[in-house]
């Protein structure tokens, strides 16, 4: 399939799938804003040479936040799509700390294509955080999921030096200010 058709296939999919979700920021911001800025980091990074990288990144909460299936993706954007998209989903059935933990034990082990949606996506959220912060929550809960994105990327690192760069500066947005004497 044409690139051009199969990414603007996907954000058509994951626009309809996630009609009506809101970011959990006080701005509320439309879901699909997220994706888009998730996509564009990802064909930032691979200097669009890898389109289904950037369709499993448009894609990549459509199974675990919509009602989309692992097939349905396979049948409308292939098997690698599908399965870059599998290995970013984290499993709703477990409970969230266990899901949490997985993310930080499964990074290492991602694919290439993996790890960059990875860090894409975690490099949205902690940009999110600083402009849009999530609403009641305290700067403690802030500062904690800085610290699992952080472990998380660990594992995602030397994949790509750009998007690692971007990450490292939202990351570096929210960290407190420190003093002379630091
Ligand atoms: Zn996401």
């Amino acid at each position: 399939m044409n690139s051009i058709l199969k990414i603007t296939e996907a954000y058509h999919f994951a626009a309809a799938k996630h009609v009506g979700q809101r970011r959990k920021g006080v701005a509320e911001e439309p879901y699909v804003n997220h994706l888009t800025e998730v996509a564009e980091l990802a064909a930032r990074a691979t200097a669009g040479a890898d389109i289904e990288v950037i369709v499993a990144a448009v894609l990549h909460d459509t199974v675990e936040d919509t009602q989309t299936t692992f097939e349905e993706i396979a049948d409308r954007f292939g098997d690698r799509v599908a399965g870059l998209v599998a290995e970013v989903t984290d499993d709703k059935t477990l409970p969230k700390a266990e899901r949490k933990r997985l993310q930080i034990e499964h990074a290492a082990h991602a694919s290439q294509g993996a790890k960059i949606i990875k860090l894409a996506d975690k490099t949205s959220n902690l940009r999110a955080m600083a402009v849009s912060p999530p609403k009641g929550w305290p700067p403690e809960r802030r500062a904690e999921y800085l610290d699992w994105s952080l472990r998380v990327v660990v594992g995602c690192r030397g994949s790509n030096a750009w998007l690692e760069g971007q990450f490292d500066e939202a990351a570096a947005a929210l960290q407190p200010p420190k003093t002379a004497r630091d």
